[in-house]
């Protein structure tokens, strides 16, 4: 572990200002990711700036009708929000499938968004790694590779995105909001979450569209929480504390048992939660039931490639996401 200097924060302006002043600055919260990944020598920063400090943790209602979460609002704390639970359950039950409730109680809604991802490789620095050395290779994809990707690879890398949080904001549609300084001081930038994460192409070690010096503020949900039919299936090799093989957000909305809207994202598949939207169009008028939900799950796997141990995701997502629906139709909630 390389030494460090830390120092904290008291207002957004003072953490932007600090950290464009001095490079190789990360900025830390909950610490449940970038500690492991100074531990294990993945990450090293010559200076961390803590950010707690900041007043980043209302859940408060936006102006368009939906709700506001500021970064640094724990997973739990929005787990366990009553609002969320009743208008966003989606939401809730992915971050309820996710981690431990140790974990939880100090992750952030910020750096949930900007966990790394869990492929092995990426952790051991006595190996190769295009994500963490850009240019040395990817052993994954003639190596072990049971918990990779299966859609939107690249040859440089095959990783998946770990977060289940994420997985649930992508199909709600919600948008990221991020700080950065500005002639005038601090300035604002939207991001839609659907274009906050990136696939890896030729530049994996980039895992987000965040630029450096920007921080993210809060994540914004829309007016529409799919609150009547929504369910968040992970298949994972145990029951708890462990990373999706593939999960399934789900979200509809029904009259007289036919879909007026729809939505569908993938986690454990890709190097971002994975959407399509033409799959939720062809559930659009159609009675709410499996040979759709069929249908739907073939176009969520379109191109997918497979490597040496993970061909059983192509099966397992059909499964899924057809069960997933199938949930999200018969009750109002379920994970
Ligand atoms: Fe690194 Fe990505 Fe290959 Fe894993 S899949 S070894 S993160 S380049």
């Amino acid at each position: 572990m390389n030494l460090f200097s830390y120092a904290r924060a008291d207002d957004v302006a003072s953490a932007l200002e600090g950290r464009v002043a001095r490079p190789g600055t990360a900025f830390i919260a909950g610490g449940t990711n970038l500690l492991d990944l100074i531990k294990e020598n993945v990450a090293r920063p010559e200076h961390l700036i803590d950010i707690t400090r900041l007043s980043l943790r209302a859940i408060e209602p936006t102006r368009e009708g939906g709700l506001s979460i500021g970064a640094l609002v724990t997973n739990s704390a929005v787990a366990y929000d009553a609002t969320i639970e009743r208008r966003y359950p989606l939401l809730s039950k992915a971050i309820l499938a996710g981690a431990s409730p140790q974990l939880r109680n100090m992750a952030t809604t910020g750096g949930n968004l900007l966990q790394r991802t869990r492929c092995h490789y990426f952790y051991d620095v006595g190996t190769p790694c295009n994500k963490r050395e850009p240019g040395t290779g990817c052993p994954a994809i003639e190596g072990h590779n049971r918990m990779h990707a299966i859609l939107g690879t690249s040859d440089r890398c095959i990783a998946t995105h770990p977060s289940d949080m994420c997985v649930a904001l992508a199909a709600l549609e919600a948008t990221v909001v991020v700080s950065r300084s500005g002639s005038g001081g601090a300035e604002e930038r939207r991001i839609p979450v659907a274009d906050f994460h990136r696939l890896p192409g030729d530049t994996p070690e980039l895992d987000t569209n965040l630029q450096s010096g920007e921080l993210i503020t809060a994540v914004e949900l829309p007016a529409e929480g799919f609150s009547q039919h929504a369910a968040y299936l992970k298949v994972r090799d145990r029951a708890s504390y462990a990373f999706a093989l593939v999960s399934v957000a789900a979200a509809l909305q029904l009259r007289d048992g036919v879909v007026s809207a729809a939505r569908i994202a993938l986690g454990g598949v890709a190097h971002k939660p994975w959407r399509i939207p033409e799959a939720e169009q062809v559930l659009v008028g159609k009675p709410a039931q499996a040979a759709s939900f069929a249908q739907a799950a073939e176009i969520l796997l379109h191109g997918a490639q497979v490597h040496a141990h993970n061909a059983f995701k192509v099966e397992l997502v059909k499964r899924a996401v057809v069960r997933a629906l199938e949930d999200a139709r018969d009750q109002s909630v379920k994970s």
